[in-house]
């Protein structure tokens, strides 16, 4: 409330300015950068905390770095970081809210504020925020995001509600899975009984194991210019799924391997030309149908993991609703990123780039929540 207050009368002054700048003949370009100082981006130090800021600086924003204090020495390297708000934990965030509403802060949510925050303090927060709050409840329940993803007609792999129908490879996952932690795999029913004793979640959901490539792909779709882009696309090196191929079969017998999803690091991907269709129409139905399911629908960055079987076909294991850490491989633009725009566009700047558009064009609380 007090924020939406603060917004509307931000916007007024910013009219007022706009109507004097036209009477002294002050160029439009000199009250968007106005208006762009007023404004900060601010985030958590963590996950994707430079490449976010370092995008605003690239955009003409102040920036803000709110960051534990173990973390401090790490933020204090950079130039593009204006202020670095300490705090002793992240739980502590509500604590400086009132400051970042203070400064006319934008908080740019990434991985880490569900991680650190949890889903209700992140509705809870005042400050104004990019992105829609809405799709929290949606992303964070796997059921849901499988009605979201079958609603828009994006193939996912097959679930098992009963174990007594399991008839291949399976991935059993708890809710509250993160980087490849709380799974485990089973070549069938038999193996699957045996585990499911010791696995401790009590919501999990049993899904079949896609055997292809896993390939994640960056979206960012404009509510402003109502246009979806892909910015770049990583795959994820883990341990130890992609290094068990390193010892031949023959000699794995006995070991007693089982594998294991832990995400260790990124590496950038170019997708074969021809798959880039279905990329994009997948990215654009997911948009469309989140738009019949809750009000706004998903808006910014977003990225749909995805497995790519041998006939070519992708396979939607997840959507994660915010910027994705596998951009920070692009933090000076990307291959895809290149063809819309003719300077380094990381994922971080095009979020700065949509904030600056929406200053611009008076829409800005078209893009906050
Ligand atoms: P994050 O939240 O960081 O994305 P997560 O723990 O929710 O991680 P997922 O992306 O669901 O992770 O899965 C982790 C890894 O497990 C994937 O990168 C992939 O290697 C493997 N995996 C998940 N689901 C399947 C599936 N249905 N078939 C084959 N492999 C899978």
């Amino acid at each position: 409330m007090r924020s939406s207050i603060f917004f509307a009368f931000f916007a007024k002054f910013l009219y007022n300015f706009s109507m004097a700048a036209s009477k002294t003949r002050l160029s439009a370009r000199f009250v968007a950068r106005r208006a762009r100082q007023a404004y900060k981006i601010a985030t958590l130090g963590s996950h994707s905390a430079l490449q976010i800021l370092k995008g605003a600086r690239d955009e003409g924003f102040g920036t803000i770095c709110v960051a534990t204090s173990d973390r401090v020495s790490l933020y204090k390297r950079f130039k593009f970081i204006d202020n670095i708000y300490e705090i002793p934990k992240f739980s502590h965030f509500p604590k400086i809210e009132n400051k970042l509403i203070a400064d006319s802060a934008i908080i740019i949510p990434h991985g880490s504020f569900v991680a650190y925050l949890g889903i209700e303090k992140n509705k809870k927060m005042k400050v104004a925020y990019f992105g829609n709050k809405k799709v929290l409840d949606w992303e964070a329940d796997r059921l849901k995001q499988r009605e979201w993803m079958q609603k828009a007609h994006v193939p996912v792999p097959r679930r098992f509600s009963k174990h007594s129908k399991i008839n291949r490879p399976v991935i059993v996952k708890s809710y509250g899975a993160s980087g490849g932690h709380g799974y485990f795999f089973a070549k069938n029913q038999k193996e699957f009984e045996v585990r499911i004793k010791n696995f401790r979640a009590r919501d999990f959901i049993i899904q079949e194991y896609v055997i292809g490539v896993p390939l994640y792909i960056h979206y960012f779709y404009s509510p402003l210019s109502k246009t979806l882009e892909i910015l770049s696309i990583d795959k994820r090196y883990e341990t130890n799924v992609d290094s068990l191929g390193r010892i031949p079969s023959q000699n794995q017998q006995g070991l007693g391997i089982e594998p294991s999803f832990v995400v260790v690091g990124n590496s950038p991907l170019a997708l074969r030309e021809s798959l880039l269709v279905e990329a994009f129409a997948m990215g654009e139905r997911v948009v469309a149908t989140s738009k019949d399911l809750f009000a706004g629908g998903i808006w910014g960055p977003f990225c749909l993991e995805t497995i790519i079987t041998p006939q070519q076909k992708f396979s939607v294991i997840e959507i994660s609703c915010r910027i994705v850490a596998g951009t920070n491989l692009f933090i000076n633009g990307s291959p895809y990123a290149s063809l819309y725009y003719n300077k380094e566009v990381s994922t971080g700047r095009r979020i700065a780039i949509e904030i600056k558009e929406a200053i611009r064009t008076g829409k800005l609380k078209k893009i906050l929540n």
